[in-house]
């Protein structure tokens, strides 16, 4: 409707250009929004790997844990074996000095072994509190994957959509612009290709409606007059008069 109006006050030539900057605006969003959608799901991927590492470094410390409680326990069985011969040397001595001298080797290692007790019960806290945070992690990721994997699937139906109707878009423009005197079409082009979107401006209050410089009365007037094209003489781009 728009359009029409504008057709009565402009020159012959602009409605059909308009027309060409609508459908090379709708291009233009169409090529965004498909350079937007790799990138946002590369952007996801990384998020769900970052909750994969996550998973995998909770993994690792309750791994290092066991290790370290089987490494405790084997150390008791040997400081436990040592209490043991200290025993039986202790049965098979005669001499007091030696038997006080297995005593308190019996001592020193009994508290050592439990010394390493406690480590174990400490270790095994922190083991029951990270399995907890373990399990939750995981479960979590398993939830944002799932999240994750469908919305990569809809961005690339999304993708493919956006595809196809580019590609008639283009085909829709192709046939559009062959109808065009080629010099007029040159012309245009040149501009959208350093302002897409713009190419064509409405005059505002005597100004450019691309770059806002007012424009001298001359340029006003023969804008208004609609008798010939008229381009800005700040930015270049093609003007015309709203009314
Ligand atoms: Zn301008």
């Amino acid at each position: 409707m728009l359009l029409l109006i504008y057709c009565i006050f402009m020159h012959p030539s602009l409605p059909r250009l308009l027309k060409l900057q609508q459908m090379d605006q709708k291009i233009f969003e169409s090529r965004q929004f498909l350079v937007r959608i790799p990138r946002e799901i590369e952007q996801v991927q990384k998020q769900l790997k970052a909750e994969q590492e996550l998973v995998s470094r909770y993994k690792k410390e309750l791994l290092q844990i066991e290790l370290s409680i089987k490494e405790l326990e084997e150390e008791i069985a040997g400081i436990k074996s040592k209490i043991n011969q200290y025993k039986l040397q202790q049965l098979s001595t005669r001499k007091n000095e030696e038997y006080q001298a297995l005593s308190h080797q019996i001592v020193s290692a009994e508290s050592k072994v439990s010394a390493l007790e406690d480590k174990i019960l400490e270790l095994l806290d922190k083991k029951e509190m990270l399995s907890k945070t373990f399990k939750e992690q995981e479960s979590k990721f398993h939830r944002f994957s799932d999240e994750i994997n469908g919305k990569i699937e809809n961005l690339l139906i999304q993708k493919k959509m956006l595809e196809k109707n580019l590609d008639q878009l283009l085909e829709e423009r192709k046939n559009y612009a062959s109808g065009f005197d080629q010099q007029l079409l040159q012309n245009y082009q040149r501009i959208a290709a350093a302002k897409p979107g713009s190419a064509i401006v409405p005059v505002t209050e005597e100004s450019c409606g691309g770059c806002h410089m007012k424009m001298t009365k001359q340029t006003y007037l023969k804008v208004k007059s609609s008798e010939e094209l008229v381009f800005c003489e700040y930015c270049g781009r093609i003007l015309f008069f709203p009314q």
